[in-house]
């Protein structure tokens, strides 16, 4: 767990955003904004001997904060926008005419599984980049503006539970603020690295809080992190969008769970909302396979490639034995959910930051705006 990191050259080819970020810190004059994934703040502490899933929101800001960021915003504001528009993307699909299912693309192996193995399939992919690249260009555009600097200056910088978060960063179209939206990614292993080469003793950090506007979320943005989260997050903000009245009960669990396919049919009153909730690609298949001979039934697939979602990612802490990984995502999952419940707003739509954004900058979900900076597209592979 203490080992100092290891600078071979076969470390240095997997890990050249740990040294790319490391240089740029140690310039005093930089400008940087960093985001951190929902799933981070609920395993970052098991590298400080910390009990596996322990919440630490406050002490990663104030490590993030003593390491030089000069901003410290949150991926989990970039989920609430990511629900605005593939709420709204999801409504119009099934009021206007659009491919149904639709398919969720906030996990970068899955969409990158779609364009190789289904590409006839690309079209009921959600539009929406995934909250990492949502909150990218937001930072080069409206982040730099709060700041009064020129999005040039902006080094924008992820901390995530995922290697393949690195390869996202870097598809070619992922540039919608000008400039490369993301330009560095570290896994959560990668942080703790940071911190423990600066001397930085987390386990004494006080509890610090983000910075606004974009470090602003609901507990429907820190969901994100555990399978089912995102259409858990999804349903609080769609019913109310088709229904016009509030949820009757915020937690939706029905959609929580631990089996890898989960169908559930959401009754609004107007509308039977049929979803399904995948985790591991090797589940999905049979789905996929369904939709092509048009035997699929249902609106809405949330899809996620790690087993309990974004807590059991790639560049999540390791552990030696698999009783203590079962364990770790038990507690992370605990400790999300426990997140969710502290927060003042628990769905995206009413985020004040978030209804501030849509006022002041970008206008309405899927408008012109949205469109150039929150939505993507995908290319089949063969
Ligand atoms: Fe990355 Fe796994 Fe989360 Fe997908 S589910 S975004 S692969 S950590």
């Amino acid at each position: 767990r203490n080992m100092p990191i290891v600078k071979e050259p076969l470390f240095a080819a997997y890990h050249g955003d740990f040294f790319k970020v490391k240089k740029r810190l140690a310039d005093k004059k930089q400008f940087s904004m960093v985001q951190c994934a929902p799933a981070v703040r609920v395993s970052l502490a098991e590298e400080f001997g910390m009990p596996l899933g322990s919440l630490v929101p406050g002490k990663m800001v104030a490590a993030l904060k003593r390491l030089g960021f000069t901003r410290v915003y949150d991926t989990n504001f970039a989920a609430d926008l990511t629900i605005m528009e593939e709420g709204s993307e999801l409504v119009k699909r099934i009021t206007e005419g659009g491919s149904l299912p639709m398919f969720t693309s906030c996990c970068p192996a899955w969409v990158k599984f779609v364009e190789n193995e289904y590409p006839e399939l690309i079209d009921h992919l959600s539009s929406c980049k995934s909250p990492q690249q949502m909150a990218g260009s937001m930072f080069k555009t409206y982040g730099a503006s709060v700041d009064g600097v020129d999005a040039r200056e902006v080094y924008s910088v992820a901390i995530m539970p995922c290697t393949c978060k690195k390869f996202e960063a870097n598809r070619p179209e992922m540039k919608s603020s000008g400039y490369q939206d993301v330009d560095a990614v570290l896994t959560t292993r990668e942080l703790a690295y940071l911190i423990k080469e600066a001397a930085i003793d987390f386990n004494a950090l006080p509890e610090e809080s983000f910075d606004k506007p974009l470090g602003m979320y609901s507990g429907a943005g820190t969901i994100f992190g555990v399978t089912g989260g995102v259409m858990e997050a999804a349903i609080r903000t769609a019913y109310e969008l088709i229904t016009k009245e509030p949820i009757e009960n915020v937690n939706v669990t029905s959609v929580r769970g631990e089996q890898g396919v989960r169908k559930v049919t959401l009754d609004t009153g107007a509308l039977k909302l049929k979803t399904v909730v995948v985790s591991g690609l090797k589940n999905v298949i049979p789905i996929l396979e369904d939709i092509q001979r048009g035997k699929a039934d249902f609106h809405f697939m949330e899809v996620m490639t790690c087993p309990a979602g974004c807590i059991s990612g790639g560049g999540q802490p390791k552990m030696l034995l698999p009783v203590d990984g079962r364990k770790a995502y038990e507690n992370r999952k605990s400790s999300t959910y426990q997140h969710d419940e502290e927060q003042r707003y628990r769905k995206s739509h009413e985020n004040p930051e978030i209804q501030d954004i849509y006022q002041k900058f970008l206008g309405e979900p899927l408008g012109h705006k949205s469109h150039k900076l929150l939505h993507t597209h995908y290319k089949p592979s063969r």
